[in-house]
């Protein structure tokens, strides 16, 4: 290899230079801002796909793709995120609490929410569903009428049930989807009911090959957005940016292939700030 002398001004300005960059400090977004810290983020954690605790301790899944992404851009590493379960329910008494700075869990955006929280984004576009049994014939809510309906506590899939998706099933509320599923299995329910991109990933789980289908109805439309404390705008606007660039640079579309692109038709980038009704 070959070395080359550099003069002593040029040491010194590059001596310069690399402190200057050391101190951007305060309210600098870029990463490694927070050495030291570590930052809480909400996700499901038996969710294929989008959010789930691998047996090993691992986390996978397009939401825990974006709150990488994001908390980078907010200035923490991966090994600085300490990822806590937010079940349904728990969402926004996770955030006014201050539990968690962020939640990225299949959290939709709205307006009885946004009385409580704060939603970036949003990120993803999903569609109500029913996951039933393979060669079912329950096609629509109205077949499900004196049937039982699995649904989850605290989430827009419970409260569309009774408000216009089958109102005289039998609602059957459970804590997470993953419960659900066994319920469906099980035979203890006739159908599942949530967003297209949670029952799909569940849908591919090894150990229900071929056993569950989708119906494919799109029955509302689910906004995700990235849940946020009341109140925190500097967190809000920079979370904003941080998902448009990763929108722009193609690491959104690379998350959401590479965690749901074999198992589900998602929808193109929503933009940021564009919730649709
Ligand atoms: N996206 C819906 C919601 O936020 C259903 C999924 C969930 O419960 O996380 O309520």
């Amino acid at each position: 290899m070959k070395l080359h002398r550099v003069p002593a001004a040029a040491t010194v300005a590059l001596v310069l230079s690399v402190t200057a960059t050391a101190c951007l400090g305060e309210g600098d977004q870029g990463s490694g801002s927070h050495a030291g810290e570590t930052i809480r983020i909400g996700i499901k954690f038996d969710q294929p796909g989008l959010g789930l605790k691998e047996p090993g301790g691992e986390f996978s899944g397009f939401d825990v793709d974006v709150a990488t992404y994001v908390a980078k851009e907010l200035g923490y590493e991966p090994d600085q995120i300490e990822f806590v379960e937010t079940k349904s329910a728990d969402r926004e008494n996770a955030l006014s609490r201050g539990d968690v700075k962020f939640i990225a869990a299949t959290y939709s955006i709205t307006d009885e929410r946004k009385e409580k929280v704060d939603f970036a984004g949003p990120y993803l576009l999903a569609h109500q569903d029913l996951l039933v049994k393979a060669g079912s014939d329950i096609e629509s809510g109205s077949d499900l009428d004196g049937g039982k309906l699995c649904s989850v506590a605290g989430s827009t899939s419970a409260q569309n049930v009774k408000k216009n998706i089958a109102p005289k099933a039998q609602l059957e509320e459970y804590t997470s989807y993953s419960e659900c599923l066994v319920g469906l299995q099980s035979g203890a329910v006739d159908a599942v009911t949530t967003d297209d991109s949670i029952l799909a990933g569940f849908a591919a789980q090894k150990q229900y090959k071929d056993q569950f289908e989708l119906v494919g109805l799109k029955l509302s439309n689910e906004n995700y957005g990235i849940g946020l404390k009341k109140g925190d705008t500097a967190t809000l606007e920079a979370v904003n940016k941080a998902l448009q660039k990763m929108v722009r640079d193609g690491s959104w579309g690379e998350a959401v292939k590479g965690n749901l692109g074999l198992t589900y038709q998602y929808e193109p980038a929503p933009r940021i700030g564009v919730v649709k009704e």
